[in-house]
């Protein structure tokens, strides 16, 4: 008999991995934006061009990386972010898989520029398909510029899939704003085909939220205060009359990650329960701070969903926490027996 199982080489899985990591131009928006702010960069430009089917481009002025690492940073299973299991239970940053730019080299062409604080030259690497075509020695600024051009350039299929530049363009723009949001400390700015769509300065969470929404968000805004053993809740929700017909301000961050739960979306609208009118939803822009070891964040390769311990508990003292809230805005008789 013969044996017939073998190792896929690394291009290969690479390019499988990818499937999972990046789904559109804005899976890849969201992946570098996030190297950067575990860079620790204080100021983030994001550069689109054509709803980001050409070009995706992240400059920041974060720690930059080595010659070495600029190189290894493409290989899968490469990251600077954990070194153990155990490591899982206690993030604090965004990344930990060492799977993005692996996968984002195995489908587009990629240009690294990238150099350290102590270094006077940097390293740029190209690279397509997962093949370095070029690495060399650069002129430039400590931190890391990486430019994703050509998306799925070698999987016709999933090109073809992609949505016109509007729906392609709104995605992206969703992923810049959740992590905007969730780091109003960092000055973030978004250029689509060479011209500025938004500039956003350093800010507290209020400013920011007024930034991206408008100055008339400002006055709908409720604050939401809370502090427990097992959560701390902070951030906002919009006063009932200001509800929308969309749900596009809905924001829940934990642990400055923006992620998506029904649960927990199910405690505030119940807790603006009789306040909203019919076919309009409450928006909220809700932080919750929860000690890292009571989630789990490696449930999908995206980590836009995570699993609490204990989701009850975290429902009812936010569920309480919005009512609380609205009570004291007086926006509408609440009775709470509750609390
Ligand atoms: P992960 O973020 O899960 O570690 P990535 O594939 O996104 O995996 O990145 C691999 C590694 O490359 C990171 O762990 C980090 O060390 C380095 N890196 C990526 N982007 C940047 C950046 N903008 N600035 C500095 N280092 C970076
Ligand atoms: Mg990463």
């Amino acid at each position: 008999m013969a044996d017939i199982i073998q190792l896929l080489p690394d291009h290969v899985a690479n390019q499988i991995a990818a499937g999972e990591v990046v789904q559109r131009p804005a899976s890849v928006v969201k992946e570098l934006l996030e190297n950067a702010i575990d860079a620790q960069a204080s100021e983030i430009k994001l550069l689109i061009k054509d709803a980001g089917k050409t070009l995706v481009q992240v400059i920041d002025n974060g720690s930059g990386m080595s010659v070495t690492d600029a190189r290894f940073s493409f290989e899968r299973h490469a990251t600077s972010k954990i070194k153990s299991a155990d490591d899982l239970f206690q993030l604090s940053t965004k990344g930990f898989r060492g799977e993005a730019l692996a996968s984002i080299a195995a489908i587009a062409h990629v240009e690294l520029k990238t150099k350290q604080e102590s270094d006077d030259v940097g390293t740029q690497i190209v690279i397509a398909g997962s093949e370095v075509k070029a690495q060399e020695v650069v002129v430039t600024p400590t931190g890391t510029s990486i430019a994703v051009k050509n998306l799925f350039f070698n999987i016709p299929a999933r090109r073809n899939f992609l949505k016109s530049n509007t729906v392609e363009l709104r995605h992206i723009i969703d992923e810049f704003h959740r992590v905007a949001l969730a780091h109003p400390s960092i000055q973030f700015s978004m250029y689509h085909n060479g011209s500025e769509t938004f500039h956003l300065p350093i800010s507290n969470f209020r400013q920011r939220i007024v930034n991206i929404f408008g100055t008339k968000t400002n006055e709908k805004l409720v604050p939401v205060n809370e502090t427990t053993e097992v959560l701390t809740v902070s951030g906002f929700v919009g006063k009932p009359e200001y509800a929308k017909k969309t749900r596009g301000e809905q924001f829940f961050f934990v642990n400055n990650r923006f992620i998506k739960s029904a649960y927990l979306n199910h405690a505030i609208n119940s807790a603006f329960d009789g306040l909203l009118k019919d076919g309009t939803h409450a928006s909220y822009f809700l932080d919750l701070t929860v000690n890292p070891q009571t989630i789990d964040i490696n449930i999908h390769p995206t980590k836009t969903e995570i699993k609490f311990d204990d989701e009850h508990t975290l429902y009812a003292i936010l569920r309480s926490a919005v009512k609380h809230s609205l009570g004291q805005f007086s926006i509408a008789p609440v009775l709470d027996f509750d609390r």
